[in-house]
């Protein structure tokens, strides 16, 4: 299988390749990872090689099947922002007793699938129990427990993770070609690892916002100076991937700090002399407290936390975490 597309991932690469080599098509696929962690790009490779007449390694790329910028027998629901109800899934259903067009698969891509209703995934699980020797199912989500077990049970599941520097780094550059090497090491440490976040981060605009809300963020904090936190965190009401960037920026100062405490080198910060300072004048169960209420923030808002309410209780925690 030509997996060379998605990047890291060796051992999920490994696993797919091994079962689809052998010709050997899970009939529902779940994979599983953070935003920009490739899942769109894998269901891609998974369900071109799935349609793919070359020979040889599957997508060959250069087939009638491959070539197509529409396959017929491939379909892509979801992703859109919209959850997936139930009469999408029984429109999918209807589809999928249709036999393929002309490939030996008809491809169905359930993409962010822990929008699904509940009513939505009974109704998937209803064609999982017995689905048409002809279909495969590629489901990609954030979170595998947000689905029904007996969905997860009926499917190979697979979970990207972040791509280290020393694998990121040829695909970023080929990418972002604009940025310096140092920057985009930057963006990668910010983006956690994850390519596609990284990507349109910096395409966006979000990654040049949050080098500039961090700092002035942690100099409010080291201050203790309320205004400016609040002119900061107002910028972040509307706006999520920004509010996600600056706590994952202010994660680093606050990890940075305490390695200084610690006598360690700092990583490559958002704000390295705003880290010396905090690491100057908080004590480390403060910085921790920070570290541990910005994790939990993040986790929240990840989780669909409503942003107005975000907002609301990101300085409260800033401020108490402080304990100034
Ligand atoms: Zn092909």
């Amino acid at each position: 299988m030509n997996v060379g597309q998605l990047v890291g991932n060796a051992s999920v690469k490994q696993r797919l390749a091994a079962e689809i080599d052998a010709g050997r098509f899970p009939h529902a696929l779940l994979i599983e990872g953070a935003p920009g962690s490739g899942r769109r790009t894998l269901a891609g490779i998974v369900a071109r090689a799935a349609v793919c007449r070359g020979v040889g390694d599957k997508p060959c790329g250069a087939c009638a099947a491959c070539v197509k910028t529409v396959h017929p027998d491939i379909t892509l629901l979801g992703g859109d922002g919209e959850a997936l109800t139930v009469d999408t899934i029984r429109r999918l259903r209807d589809e999928a007793f249709v036999l393929p067009n002309e490939a030996p698969y008809r491809v169905m891509i359930l993409a962010e699938a822990q929008t699904m209703t509940p009513q939505a995934q009974n109704a998937l699980l209803k064609i999982l129990e017995e689905p048409p020797a002809h279909v495969l199912f590629i489901l990609t989500c954030n979170n595998r427990t947000a689905l029904l077990e007996t969905i997860r049970s009926r499917c190979v599941c697979l979970t990207l993770t972040a791509v280290p520097w020393e694998e990121a780094a040829p695909v970023l550059a080929e990418r972002l070609p604009q940025m310096a090497e140092e920057e985009r090491k930057r963006a990668h440490s910010l983006f956690g690892g994850y390519i596609g976040q990284v990507i349109d981060g910096v395409s966006d605009g979000t990654f040049r916002q949050v080098l500039e809300l961090v700092p002035t963020m942690a100099t409010a904090i080291i201050a203790l100076s309320e205004l400016p936190l609040l002119q900061a965190t107002a910028r972040l009401e509307k706006d999520k991937p920004l509010s996600l960037g600056v706590l994952a920026g202010l994660a680093l100062v606050f990890r940075d700090a305490l390695t200084v405490q610690y006598g360690g080198q700092m990583m490559l910060s958002t704000a390295p002399d705003e880290a010396r300072q905090l690491a100057a004048v908080l004590p480390g169960e403060r910085l921790m407290a920070l570290l541990r209420q910005t994790e939990t923030l993040q986790t929240a808002l990840q989780r669909n936390m409503n942003n107005t309410l975000f907002v609301t209780r990101f300085c409260a925690c800033l401020r108490q975490a402080a304990g100034r």
